[in-house]
């Protein structure tokens, strides 16, 4: 995950896809200034108004260890089509807006997602966003998160960076080749 400072529409309409910078330390071998470009994969996210937006994601290759990296954008979710506002705009219960209205349904499956994934997510980040309450419920968990971190963009960024994972499950790539 990489912050761009722009939503998906300036990123995709600006080419911001070129600016991103190679992260300077490998997350598998932790070697320096190692990563090289790897050109651009395709991929959907969705737009303010909740359509969707073909973006391109920039992909780095270590040239120690050989994996390959990609810098998705903050504002989209790992694995998922939505943009992480949306998301967060329905989770928080602002049900009203046209890109909520307009992925209702597909935004009810994510919460239930994130309702079953809400039993492990808390073991996988251990204290790292203070101590869990007993028999805390997802709607609980969703609001201390969103607390410690103030967007799901951020919360994404941490979740992925910290502790490999996102709000729906564990995040698969980039991690050391033997957790493969
Ligand atoms: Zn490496």
């Amino acid at each position: 995950m990489v912050e761009v400072g722009c939503g998906p529409e300036e990123y995709a309409r600006e080419q911001r896809h070129c600016l991103v910078a190679a992260p300077s330390r490998c997350p598998n071998c932790e070697s320096s200034g190692k990563l090289e470009a790897l050109g651009y994969y395709p991929r959907y996210t969705t737009d303010a108004q909740g359509r969707a937006i073909e973006i391109l994601v920039r992909r780095f290759q270590c040239g120690s260890c050989a994996i390959t990296v990609s810098c998705l954008p903050d504002f989209a979710q790992p694995y998922r089509i939505l943009n992480s506002a949306t998301v967060e705009a329905y989770f928080r219960g602002q049900c009203e807006r046209h890109d909520v209205l307009r992925n209702e349904e597909l935004l009810r499956r994510y919460w239930r997602r994130f309702v079953s994934f809400s039993a492990t997510l808390p073991q996988v980040l251990g204290g790292g966003f203070g101590r869990a309450p007993p028999g805390e419920e997802a709607e609980a968990l969703w609001r201390r998160l969103l607390a410690a971190c103030k967007t799901l963009a951020g919360c994404t960024c941490r979740l992925v960076r910290d502790f490999r994972t996102t709000c729906f499950g564990i995040y698969r790539c980039h991690q050391p080749r033997l957790a493969r």
